[in-house]
């Protein structure tokens, strides 16, 4: 096992991470920038150093930064969290050409599946079901495209191969915007991405988003741990999540996850992973790939009661899976609440000092978060705050007690989406379960 690891993140997740190291007996090193001084976790890790100012491309992105602080601490592996440089290959290769381990997976998995055209490919070849589309990026002869576009059947999405965090989309409804929107999109994706290479899928009009959680060994054994729906989405940006997904057949579910799992021994996947789908009408459409632990993990290892974030950081020290297929015991429901630092209306960030935080509690809640009374949200960052999570042995009981803990919680001085989730929450399709990625959306009359 390593003897230190460094913390490449901030908020929540960093502080996720080390309470992880603290479990396995690791010594933890936190980076910050000059605004995140305050930092729960840079207050608790055993060391902490300052990398560069609030600018996140010349603190938490910044890769010589970050290797320096490695070797300046004698770290051993460094653990990305997500965002920033989580799905970075060449930061994951630089790290382990300098001589440390990335708690991840290889350079050479987080690069083909990083591009949504190849992680389609290597799906699609594994047996994955996928979105009927373009099957590669589209082409130069605008001719070609029209008639892809027309066998795949309008409305079609185009969507950015490099793409991420919701942008590099557009969607399509009849042959006379089809081309402009190419352009557009191609010149978006170059700017945002760096890429401008685009593809097209059929765009599904109702699907809920469900996602697979594995893990891998490295060396071509892998596990699931079950599924989540994240349907309840603004902006492509999940606001609740729950799993297990509600109302999925144990036959899609057996199939889907057994194929999953295919997939990832075939890569020889090495660490954990999610596999993102579309589902419609009892039908499963991979989208993507993200090679990292996602912010709603915590849903997963309420119903698994097994530790994503532990397990990443024994894989990656070079152990072999701690449990077996056959060891994972789904029980239970569990959902997930992202609070935001935000107006509940309007959306708009709102960054300040959060005079008063009292956190809930009792069986079955569980709250990831870095702030405390006094703490100041800056407003350089990510508006997540803080992540309520609630398990239940139905989902009914879940969701009673998240009801109950949205009433209990207390962030005083900054707004919150504490409001929105109380009305989700209440909601009455919500509670039947199976609502589309559209439904929040229009919940909110947008
Ligand atoms: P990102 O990497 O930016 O998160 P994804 O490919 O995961 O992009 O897609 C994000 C969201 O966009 C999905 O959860 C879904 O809401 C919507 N979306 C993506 N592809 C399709 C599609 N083919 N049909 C309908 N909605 C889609």
């Amino acid at each position: 096992m390593f003897d230190k690891v460094l913390i490449a993140n901030r908020g929540e997740i960093a502080l996720r991470i080390l309470r992880a190291c603290k479990d396995i007996g690791v010594k933890t090193v936190a980076i910050h920038s000059s605004a995140d001084k305050d930092l729960m976790h840079v207050r608790l890790a055993d060391e902490s150093v300052c990398i560069g100012p609030p600018n996140p491309i010349e603190s938490y992105m910044n890769i010589p930064a970050i290797i320096s602080a490695m070797e300046v601490t004698e770290s051993d592996a460094v653990h990305p969290g997500y965002g920033f440089l989580s799905e970075n290959a060449d930061f994951a290769e630089q790290v382990e050409r300098s001589g440390f381990s990335f708690i991840g997976p290889s350079a050479e998995t987080i690069r083909s599946m990083g591009d949504k055209v190849s992680a389609i490919k290597v799906m699609r070849e594994a047996g994955v079901p996928t979105v009927p589309g373009s099957d590669g990026p589209v082409s130069e002869d605008p001719e070609h495209n029209i008639k892809i576009a027309q066998e795949i059947g309008y409305p079609v999405i185009i969507k950015a191969a490099a793409g991420g965090g919701g942008r590099g989309m557009r969607v399509v409804h009849g042959e006379s915007e089809l081309l402009s929107a190419i352009q557009l999109t191609q010149t978006e994706a170059a700017n945002f991405f760096g890429s401008g290479v685009v593809y097209l899928e059929k765009f599904l009009e109702a699907p809920r988003h469900i996602e697979i959680q594995v893990v891998g060994d490295g060396l071509g054994d892998a596990i699931h741990l079950g599924d989540r729906d994240c349907s309840l989405q603004r902006r492509h940006q999940k606001v609740l999540e729950e799993a297990p997904a509600p109302g999925i057949s144990s036959n899609s579910r057996e199939l889907i996850t057994s194929t999953c799992i295919q997939a990832c021994k075939n890569m020889k996947y090495r660490g954990a992973g999610t596999l993102e789908f579309l589902y419609q009408d009892d039908r499963f459409y991979f989208i993507e790939m993200n090679t990292r632990v996602q912010v709603e993990h915590p849903v997963t290892e309420m119903v698994s009661n097994f530790d994503i974030v532990k397990e990443q950081i024994r894989i990656a020290s070079g152990d072999k899976l701690s449990i077996s297929q056959e060891d994972v015991d789904i029980k239970g429901h569990a959902f997930e609440c992202r609070i935001n630092a935000e107006n509940s209306k309007t959306f708009l960030p709102s960054p300040g000092e959060i005079q008063r935080f009292h956190s809930p509690g009792g069986l079955g809640i569980r709250v990831d978060s870095h702030v405390y009374s006094g703490y100041k949200v800056p407003p350089f960052y990510d508006s997540l705050i803080a992540k309520l999570i609630s398990y239940g042995n139905s989902r009914e009981e879940a969701l009673t007690r998240m009801k109950n803990a949205l009433d209990e919680i207390l962030i005083d001085g900054i707004n919150t989406n504490i409001p929105l989730h109380q009305e989700l929450v209440k909601d009455s399709e919500f509670k039947k379960g199976c609502v589309t990625i559209h439904y929040l959306e229009k919940k909110l009359n947008m």
